[in-house]
């Protein structure tokens, strides 16, 4: 990763007036971190978070952040509709290697009588993916960039948790190509729509339809919600993180259990802990935060942890006939109540 330009932020930071801050580096840019750090301490006394973070969703734990002015947030972009409790500045990442896209390497769109590409990307990518819009577009295809919602900043971005830009063009184009790296971008667009998704791996620089892997992943995920069908006591976790707080969702669910006949606490954390659920005893997780934590972490719980969707699956009164991707379009304020009044 190359050094981020640190110019932008403190001129931000001055307007604020700020003197305490905090600064988030994903792991790609801890190696820069003396350089970042030296170069903010001319004007501000920095505080540098040694903890993993997620995202934009994730500006630390509430200790931490209440005790500065503002934070400034390396690699990510902003997430536009979060009320961050305090100020945060985000200088953005984007890959600036050179990839040259050849034109062989979409053939496969057009032996599949694919006209209409709809473009989407992980947003440190957005250049790629405008790239690969140019390429196809040379090659006679007709491009269309899918539109987010609030819960992102730019066109054919898509999150984790989110995949907005892929609903709003789904139906007027014969397929999705996401730029991307891995594949459960490419999955969860698979399983937020009804039309076929090709991801573009940067890894290996292959164009893969992605059904096979979404459907070894929808039994994978079966797998988990049969087991947790009858579950008596549930741990219903709600998530601290600024864009990850779910608390009215959590309610909801916490009510439909009871009205069950089940068993539900609720539970508030800033990281998912296996051993706190297996010391309470549960049967089952349902897990509101991010909805990659039950996918990709399933393996470290001995007991089944479900997204929201995939509770709603085998609980709600009128469940969704279909796998259905948990995604997340606004989160519940985070307010900072002074125990003090
Ligand atoms: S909630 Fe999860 S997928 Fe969404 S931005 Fe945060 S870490 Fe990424």
């Amino acid at each position: 990763m190359k050094l981020l330009d640190l110019d932008e932020a403190v001129t931000k930071l001055k307007e604020l007036g700020a003197k305490k801050v905090l600064l988030q580096l994903p792991d790609g840019l801890k190696p820069h971190v003396f350089e970042y750090f030296n170069r903010l301490s001319e004007n501000f006394s920095i505080i540098v978070s040694s903890e993993s973070f997620y995202g934009a969703c994730d500006i630390g734990s509430r200790d931490v952040y209440s005790g500065v002015d503002a934070v400034v947030q390396l690699g990510h972009s902003e997430i536009p509709n979060i009320q961050y409790p305090i100020p945060v500045i985000f200088l953005e990442y984007r890959d600036e290697h050179e990839i040259e896209f050849p034109e062989s390497m979409f053939e496969p769109l057009r032996e599949g009588g694919y006209g209409r590409i709809g473009l989407l990307c992980s947003i440190q990518y957005i250049n790629h993916m405008q790239e690969v819009g140019r390429v196809l577009t040379g090659m006679g295809f007709s491009t269309v960039t899918g539109i987010p919602d609030k819960r992102m900043k730019y066109p054919g971005q898509v999150l984790g948790c989110n995949f907005s830009s892929a609903h709003s063009i789904q139906n007027s184009v014969d397929c999705l190509l996401i730029v991307t790296t891995g594949k459960f971008h490419g999955i969860g667009a698979q399983l937020s729509t009804d039309t076929d998704v090709f991801i573009l791996d940067l890894n290996d620089m292959s164009l893969k339809n992605i059904k096979d892997e979404t459907d070894k992943f929808i039994r994978k995920r079966y797998a988990s919600i049969s087991r947790a069908m009858d579950a008596r006591k549930f741990c219903v976790v709600v998530d601290t993180k600024v864009g990850q707080f779910r608390e009215k969702v959590a309610g909801v669910i916490v009510d439909r259990i009871r009205e069950m006949g089940r068993e539900a606490v609720i539970l508030t954390a800033n990281e998912a802990n296996p051993m706190d659920y297996s010391n309470m005893r549960c049967d089952a997780v349902i897990f509101t935060g991010c909805p990659r934590v039950p996918i990709d972490d399933a393996e470290k719980f001995s007991m089944p942890i479900l997204t929201v969707t995939e509770f709603q699956m085998i609980f709600s009164k009128n469940p969704p006939k279909r796998y259905v991707m948990d995604e997340i379009v606004a989160v519940d304020p985070l307010i900072l109540k002074n125990v003090h009044n």
